[in-house]
């Protein structure tokens, strides 16, 4: 992984560049964020970064022995841990993550710019199981890292989520964290830091990693997804800056195209008055399973909100694909200051309702009864 493949975090880049460049790399640095930030691959970013023997412009090369190796995740200094579930067998004493390398070499070769713990829980398969950094994987941290480097001058462990450390692992590595021999680097990659030992915490130099923005994540859609621009835009501007809920919203991308003909559906009927068809419209929504329901009713008020800015002629803050900017032309004058606020609120609440096991096929009639009153015509 060179830092040119991870997605975004410019300055975290320059910072952790400049930072192997001057000789400061601190022993344990701690790389944080919420999920579905890409983290995982900056570190592996650095570690190559660390170990490339021919640099350039700020990057690893790509293609000395030492990068290669990087690249099958096979490079004879650096070591990977990360959570896993014991195999029968394996006690708390041995069980480590070499138990899953092979695992952990699939899982990251399909998924090497974001890492998502659900794809490695069901990697993992025991979807009921916590996985947990056992007290075997310092065990093995501690021979392996005191091991003489073989060919680098730095042995680096990347440690995927240390907040799933268990309390006799976390203790017995706070000693190496604490005194580390002086070529040995720890990279901690957490998803909730405020969860990790605040005793380990205290002792890594930290960087946070930032939610994406919208543009970034659009490109990285268009690019893997061969999504049209406008499209990837419309995806990536729900997806709060978070990879794996974007290509989570492209998944709905087929849910999005039924839910914008329901929406049109609806604002017709509602237009027309035709209470009759409004009823039959109530009906099918409520045949979705609840939660099915729920998001069509955010993608409902995701629709008013963009009309509103739409009517509002704020183009540049439009996320709208070709489909629904097209129905937008004629619709959004009917979405202004006087009702717009007021069908986000019934919305809102219709959806709450509906998460709270309220009669759902009688809140979604007296939804579409409230949207023939907002809609004047
Ligand atoms: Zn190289």
């Amino acid at each position: 992984m060179k830092f040119s493949e991870v997605i975004g975090q410019e300055n975290a880049k320059s910072r952790i560049i400049r930072m192997i460049d001057n000789d400061e790399i601190p022993h344990a640095l701690l790389i944080h964020g919420e999920p579905g930030i890409p983290k995982l691959a900056l570190a592996r970013a650095m570690a190559q970064y660390i170990h490339c023997e021919n640099r350039q412009n700020g990057d690893s090369c790509g293609h000395c022995p030492s990068c290669m190796q990087h690249r099958s995740l096979n490079h004879a200094d650096t070591y990977y841990s990360f959570p896993i579930v014991k195999k029968s067998g394996k006690s708390e004493e041995n069980a480590n993550s070499d138990d899953y390398s092979g695992e952990w070499k699939e899982f990251i070769s399909e998924n090497p710019i974001v890492e998502n713990y659900e794809k490695w829980l069901a990697v993992l398969k025991n979807e009921n199981a916590q996985p947990v950094i056992y007290k075997g994987e310092s065990v093995n941290i501690i021979h392996k890292m005191s091991l003489s480097t073989l060919s680098t001058k730095y042995k680096v462990l990347i440690m995927w989520l240390p907040e799933k450390m268990n309390a006799t692992c976390a203790n017995r590595l706070l000693k190496l964290i604490e005194e580390p021999s002086n070529d040995s680097i720890f990279i901690l990659v957490s998803d909730n830091c405020n969860a990790i030992l605040p005793t380990i915490y205290s002792r890594t130099q930290r960087i946070e990693l930032k939610r994406l923005p919208v543009d970034v994540i659009a490109e990285y859609l268009k690019e893997k997804y061969n999504l049209d621009g406008q499209e990837a835009l419309a995806v990536a501007a729900t997806a709060d800056g978070n990879i794996i809920q974007a290509e989570n919203n492209l998944a709905y991308n087929s849910e999005s195209k039924d839910f914008f003909k329901e929406f049109v559906s609806l604002m017709r009927l509602a237009y027309s008055r035709d209470l009759k068809s409004l009823r039959e419209w109530s009906e099918r929504i409520f045949a979705y399973k609840r939660e099915k329901i729920r998001r069509f009713l955010k993608y409902a008020a995701r629709m008013v909100r963009e009309n509103y800015i739409y009517n509002i002629k704020a183009p540049e803050l439009n996320y709208l694909t070709q489909e629904e900017e097209a129905f937008s032309v004629k619709f959004a004058p009917f979405i202004n200051e006087g009702n717009v606020i007021k069908m986000l609120e019934e919305l809102t609440k219709a959806e709450i309702d509906i998460a709270g096991n309220a009669n759902g096929k009688i809140v979604l009639f007296d939804l579409a009864i409230k949207i023939t009153i907002f809609i004047k015509r």
